[in-house]
């Protein structure tokens, strides 16, 4: 075998890849956004698209209403504040996630409490939330991280037992099916992000889907300024219960439509990912020391978000390590890999919590698996042709190889 290119042998590939740029655009969807700007002016306030889009995106993850905000932190919040939870309050969160978890939890002047994540799904691992209530623990909020589903049953099972209300985190998962049935329908909110980055984006964005209609007409309330749904601008009906402190998180018609369109191929496109996750899990996991990141343990749709493989540092040569894997990669000219959000969240450098406003718990299998096993290929890499993600796995092996014992 040639010398890996990182030790100034040549690239396996010189051609290098071609990666289709995301997200996907459509002509048809250009067309009804030129149209919304010329001809109806009607840009917010509850519009046909945000109406619509609201329902359709609800009634596809089995719940029945939708509320579109300006992006997947305020949902989270507003879901809190919706369930009445804030000072003095602890709610337990995943130590595996993107800070927005926990920092919702700050905003409502709650306490967030990290717990760990299960070994192969790297999703909350239910004994410790279990294991970390409190009589102040009010909420827990798993997310479904990359994609993978949280064991949601168990964790809604033990919250129901101790009267803690959950809030799925679905930032990652648009789409996804647990058990035949969407992600989000399971606790009382599911809070969906369309920030730039995620399966689906309108640049920003997100959305709470609930099936209770008092948690509905709360949220409501919450992302527009008190007002009820469906009461006209500067025509208020009634006052917002007392003590709920009402904000402006209200999306625009543009993002509403962008997102119709992608609900329309979401079902198309998670399959697609999928299958490219499938054919990558096959050829990963042929290598000694390669496992990629289980699918939830009941999932009958994953919607895969990033791909996450991990290495086994015992199978390295003495001195390597996953940076040393990722590096190489890069220097195959593989686009798009990278270390997994290099920390847990309360070590990550944006955490700027008072110690005294937060708690952890031993995250120990969070902790190795973040700073020292993973490596994160972009949703790209899903959707990319066969022959690229067949190049892929050539180079993966190639490092393996040079790299692995
Ligand atoms: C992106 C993300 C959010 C928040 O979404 P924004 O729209 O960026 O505010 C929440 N939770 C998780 C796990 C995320 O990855």
């Amino acid at each position: 075998m040639t010398a890996l290119a990182i030790h100034g042998g040549k690239k396996t590939f010189s051609d290098g890849f071609t990666l289709a740029a995301y997200p996907t655009v459509y002509p048809a969807t250009a067309q009804k956004l030129s149209d919304l700007y010329l001809n109806t002016r009607a840009w917010s306030y509850y519009g046909e698209y945000e109406r619509k889009f609201s329902a359709e995106f609800a009634a596809y993850h089995n719940s029945n209403f939708g509320v579109l905000m300006v992006n997947g932190t305020v949902t989270l919040e507003c879901s809190l504040a919706a369930l009445g939870i804030g000072s003095g309050d602890e709610v337990i969160v995943p130590a595996y996630t993107w800070m927005a978890t926990a920092m919702a939890v700050r905003y409502v002047g709650a306490t967030p409490v990290f717990v760990d994540c299960q070994a192969d799904t790297f999703c909350m691992e239910p004994a410790a939330f279990e294991a970390a209530i409190t009589p102040s623990t009010k909420a827990v909020i798993p997310v479904h991280l990359f994609g993978s589903i949280a064991d949601i049953d168990t964790i809604c099972e033990i919250a129901r037992e101790k009267g803690i209300a959950v809030i799925e985190d679905c930032a990652h998962a648009h789409g996804g099916k647990w058990n035949g049935k969407g992600v989000g329908s399971f606790a009382a909110i599911g809070s969906f992000s369309f920030q730039q980055s995620k399966i689906m984006t309108a640049g920003e964005g997100g959305l709470c889907i609930t099936s209770d209609e008092k948690l509905f007409e709360s949220l409501c309330r919450l992302k527009h300024i008190g007002n009820a749904l469906g009461s006209r601008q500067r025509q208020p009906t009634t006052p917002p219960p007392q003590g709920l402190v009402c904000h402006n998180y209200r999306a625009t018609e543009f993002q509403a439509l962008i997102l119709q369109s992608q609900l329309e191929h979401l079902q198309q496109e998670t399959e697609l990912r999928e299958k490219g996750a499938e054919f990558l899990r096959q050829g990963f996991e042929s290598l000694p020391g390669l496992k990629v990141q289980a699918r939830g343990h009941k999932a009958t749709k994953q919607s895969y978000y990033v791909y996450a493989v991990t290495v086994d540092p015992s199978y390295l040569k003495p001195g390597i390590t996953r940076d040393d894997i990722i590096a190489a990669l890069q220097a195959e000219g593989v686009p798009e890999v990278f270390p997994g959000w290099c920390a847990p969240v309360y070590k990550h450098k944006l955490w700027n919590v008072e110690p005294e406003k937060y708690r952890v718990h031993s995250c120990a299998v969070s902790e190795e698996i973040i700073e020292h096993r993973v490596i994160l290929f972009s949703l790209m890499w899903l959707m990319a042709p066969r022959d690229d993600q067949e190049k892929l796995f050539e180079c993966m092996k190639k490092v393996m190889k040079e790299l692995g014992k």
